[in-house]
């Protein structure tokens, strides 16, 4: 283990540190679904609570302002984190889901035509596709999807054919949540707004592993969620080019975002004030700035170089065991890797391990097409953060191996079975 880590382990995630659960040492490696907050986040919810709680944008009364302030602090933070032009780039929302429903609603509501194409990828998560397809379906606008290859990559070339037919979008995740592929989103965007398609990156995944900034990644918007960088749960952000927020129509309405009224016309504020209507989740965004500071802080450089080695450790290791097949074989992957132990099933899988401590995922992990394009109906998935450790992987590995020693020695066909 590195100083710092044991460092912050004890100190600042002593959930991970200390977690028993049903007299067991819990290692923690579900990080892909949540990660552990970390003791400034929780520091300063408490500290907003105890000494800034009052509603923003509205009071003149010093708690007010100071609340305001505080968010607006968030704004920026969160503008620096993600290379943004401008704070008035960044709405916020109460997570990646609700970023990108928020898009798809503005762009059925603003842009999308009866006949027009946008596109998504057979990687994504549910909640990058299953928005998209309820645009299209309100727009009349069609949902094609980009393929991903045997080894768990998207498909450019296929990409390249369907962007000749000039689609007004392009839905795709910097990371998949369940292979880990890194998507060349670069590469993607520059392919995307040649054909003259706007990029949307679900970056739910990526903002550990340190994505260029958008402006440089010249995405068009971008969201994420506070609870994937050690933050609170219930807090995100989407960010979007000025001129698009600008376009766009607010889908939601309501306080908060009004200018002026002379009934029935009503002129919004302006960006990004038009898209949060209604109070925020002050106390989240609090705690997503501290967030930002803590990892920022430990920086991203570091973050990511260590957990690439942590999931290429993973990925050595569980490849030799055999019986246990890995997900894919991604040029770049980051932060989830996902594997079957056929004939055994994924959920029965994860709960044997459970009974021995570790917090692993099973099932589908919110992205179904995925799974049915790798030829599985489901999988267990390991997804290490900073705090995680080698040692936390071999023993882990040396787990598996005692599940599989078992199933063999109980009759159990595990080894050299075709995944199903
Ligand atoms: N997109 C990806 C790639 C994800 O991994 C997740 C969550 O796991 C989401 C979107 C949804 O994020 P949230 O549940 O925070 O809205």
């Amino acid at each position: 283990m590195h100083d710092w880590q044991a460092l912050i382990r004890k100190r600042d995630f002593p959930m991970i540190e200390n977690a028993q659960c049903r007299g067991k040492t819990v290692v923690y490696l579900d990080n892909a679904a949540t990660t552990q907050a970390s003791r400034p986040v929780i520091w300063t919810m408490e500290n907003y609570y105890m000494r800034q709680h009052a509603n923003v944008h509205r009071g003149v009364y010093c708690m007010s302002e100071e609340a305001t302030a505080a968010m607006e602090e968030t704004r920026q933070l969160v503008a620096e984190f993600i290379g943004a032009a401008s704070p008035d780039e960044v709405v916020f929302t109460s997570g990646t889901t609700q970023s990108i429903n928020f898009l798809a609603e503005a762009f059925a509501a603003s842009v999308l035509k009866p006949g027009d194409l946008v596109l998504a990828t057979e990687m994504e998560h549910n909640s990058n596709l299953l928005p998209w397809l309820s645009a299209c379906s309100r727009s009349g606008a069609e949902l094609a999807l980009v393929p991903v290859t045997a080894d768990g990559e998207l498909d450019l070339e296929e990409l390249g054919r369907l962007l000749e037919k000039k689609p007004k979008l392009l839905a795709v995740c910097a990371v998949s949540n369940v292979l880990g592929t890194v998507n060349p989103l670069r590469e993607i965007a520059e392919m995307a707004h040649a054909a003259g398609a706007a990029v949307a990156v679900d970056a739910a995944q990526a903002m550990r592993h340190g994505l260029p900034g958008v402006c440089s990644l010249g995405c068009d918007f971008l969201s994420f969620s506070a609870h994937k960088i050690m933050g609170p749960t219930g807090s995100g952000i989407l960010y979007g080019k000025r001129e698009w927020l600008e376009r766009l129509a607010p889908p939601h309405t309501g306080g908060g975002m009004v200018s002026s009224m002379q009934w029935p016309e009503i002129n919004y504020e302006d960006i990004p004030l038009k898209f949060e209507a209604g109070t925020p989740n002050l106390a989240g965004i609090a705690g997503f700035g501290a967030a930002i500071e803590y990892i920022q802080a430990l920086g991203r450089e570091r973050i990511s170089e260590y957990e690439v080695s942590l999931i290429k450790y993973a990925e050595k290791r569980l490849s030799g065991i055999p019986g246990i097949q890995i997900l894919g074989s991604p040029a770049q992957r980051f932060g989830a890797l996902s594997f079957t132990v056929p004939p055994l099933q994924a959920y029965d899988v994860a709960l044997m391990l459970s009974a021995e401590g570790f917090a692993l995922r099973s099932g589908r992990h919110c992205a179904n097409l995925l799974h049915e394009k790798m030829g599985v109906s489901a999988s267990v998935r390991l997804s290490p953060a900073f705090y995680n450790t080698k040692n936390e992987i071999e023993l882990l590995a040396a787990a598996l191996e005692r599940l599989l020693a078992a199933a063999k020695k109980a009759g159990v066909p595990v080894g050299g079975v075709k995944n199903g």
